[in-house]
């Protein structure tokens, strides 16, 4: 059998990582796209950096990406770069809109031009759903983004569609919740906490300040997202599915389970503070996984709890190092 290769954007943040781990478990071979002048982090790749090839490119740059897809020739391709912090969208609307929806057309059309045959997997986020009409939100679920990075991911969403209908591609979108690992970053609040707990634990810090406790999310882990996105890309046939864990947990129960796997009260420690607050939260963004789990057999492996004990377990260790 012939190894299959694989060419991922956003090699270097979470799921872009994660993922290619995976395939090299799974014999890939692994070609990352990555920016020249990029100022990426390499930390979260740098174990494994000698078994994949870089290539630079870039989504602003449609010539770069064609000759990206032509010299990897490869089987399967995973968008997962974007600019992904919704509150720098606000400050950068049109560079968003130029990586998260643009660059998706520019690598379609490289796609359709240099290797029709490849299967497409496309990072859609549940941004697009921004303010839904039901919870929870399913596959057929009204688009209704509040926010330019949502924009931005919903044009890119129906433009892979559109890529599948017309020139009958194989191009696949996964509606992604908010996924975690250890491999977050501190500005997402689910890191936040678990690194800040672990600093308390170990007398680093003595508070934590956080916005709106009563904000729920449905959090999953990114390693069991990234197995979902390859999964989908292995079918018969393309199709779009919610991945998520289709429950949610209030920010306040994500900081009290993670001062509990240290053995602390949270009450002592947490204040609220007006500054993380968002001025526009989405209502209840939960996502139903029944399409995944009856049709690809697909769902999460790892609990809320199991999780959050990782994480903390992760930056205690990490911080003692
Ligand atoms: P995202 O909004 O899903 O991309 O992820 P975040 O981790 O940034 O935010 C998750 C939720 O936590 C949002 O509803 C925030 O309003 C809420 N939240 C509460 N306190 C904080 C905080 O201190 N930092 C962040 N980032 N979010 C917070």
């Amino acid at each position: 059998m012939t190894t299959k290769k694989a060419l991922i954007t956003g090699l270097t943040g979470q799921d872009g990582s994660y993922l290619a781990e995976l395939l090299l478990d799974k014999g890939y071979e692994v070609f990352g796209l990555v920016r020249r002048s990029s100022s990426s982090n390499l930390d979260r790749i740098n174990h494994f950096s000698n078994n994949i090839q870089i290539l630079s490119g870039d989504l602003l740059d449609q010539s770069s990406l064609m000759d990206v897809i032509a010299e990897a020739q490869p089987d399967e391709i995973y968008n997962l770069a974007s600019q992904s912090y919704v509150p720098i969208s606000w400050t950068q609307p049109a560079l968003t809109a130029e990586y998260t929806a643009l660059g998706v057309s520019r690598l379609l059309e490289s796609i359709r031009r240099c290797k029709p045959n490849a299967r497409f997997y496309q990072a859609s986020s549940s941004e697009v759903f921004g303010q839904p009409d039901e919870s929870p939100q399913t596959e057929r679920t009204a688009f209704r983004p509040r926010n330019p990075y949502g924009v931005a991911k919903a044009y890119a969403h129906w433009m892979t569609i559109n890529y599948r209908q017309k020139y009958n591609l194989y191009t696949c979108c996964g509606i992604t919740y908010t996924h975690e690992s250890p491999r977050r970053g501190t500005e997402f609040v689910f890191r936040k906490i678990t690194h800040t707990v672990a600093q308390i634990k170990l007398g680093l810090a003595n508070e934590l300040k956080l916005g709106n406790l009563e904000a729920r999310r449905d959090w999953c882990y990114a390693k069991d997202a990234v197995y979902a996105m390859w999964l989908m890309l292995q079918q018969e046939q393309p199709n779009d599915y919610i991945i998520a864990s289709g429950e949610t947990y209030s920010v306040k129960e994500l900081v009290e389970c993670a001062f509990n796997c240290v053995g602390l009260n949270w009450e002592d420690y947490v204040s609220v503070d007006p500054a993380f607050y968002r001025p526009d939260e989405p209502v209840q963004l939960v996502g139903c996984i029944d399409k995944i789990k009856t049709e690809i057999g697909w769902q999460p492996e790892y609990s809320f709890n199991h999780l959050v004990e990782l994480m903390v377990d992760y930056d205690l260790k990490k911080l003692s190092s």
